[in-house]
């Protein structure tokens, strides 16, 4: 239910990973091991021990959230601030392009039409600031003040 929460943190900055269908008992294991903030609407998952006692990080979603709620509920509660964004994909780092260095492998239409390439430093995909960038970014703009 949080895959597309984990794609706008990302969007706005942050190395959210999100996995589907993956126990509980797996999930908690990495964020005591990683260090990262736990995010989940799952109430058992909040009476474990580690969790109950502070070792791991989380926070609580409640259910009736839609996705965009959900990620104004977590910039509040975490407070987050704006970010370098990062493949909504992936969670990769982005180095941007020349944008004749990407003219043989852009899209026609986006080479055309955007004058801002980037490259996911993680799964290595070609991202360029197109209308639906624009759009998420207006959101986020709107969220993340
Ligand atoms: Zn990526």
């Amino acid at each position: 239910m949080l895959g597309g929460l984990a794609r706008w943190l990302r969007a706005a900055g942050y190395d959210a990973e999100f996995e589907h269908g993956i126990d509980d008992s797996v999930i908690v294991a990495a964020a005591l091991e990683t260090g990262r903030i736990l995010l989940s609407s799952d109430g058992p998952m909040f009476e474990r021990k580690v969790i109950r006692d502070g070792q791991v990080k989380a926070l609580f979603l409640p259910r009736q959230l839609n996705r965009l709620e959900q990620l104004a509920y977590v910039v509040d509660k975490l407070s987050l601030k704006r970010r370098p964004p990062r493949c909504m994909a992936c969670a990769g780092e982005l180095q941007e392009l020349p944008k004749h260095s990407v003219a043989a492998e852009a899209p026609p239409l986006a080479y055309r039409s955007c004058d801002r390439f980037f490259r996911c430093k993680r799964c290595d995909k070609l991202l360029w600031r197109g209308t639906h960038w624009v759009e998420i970014d207006a959101r986020l703009n709107e969220i993340l003040k």
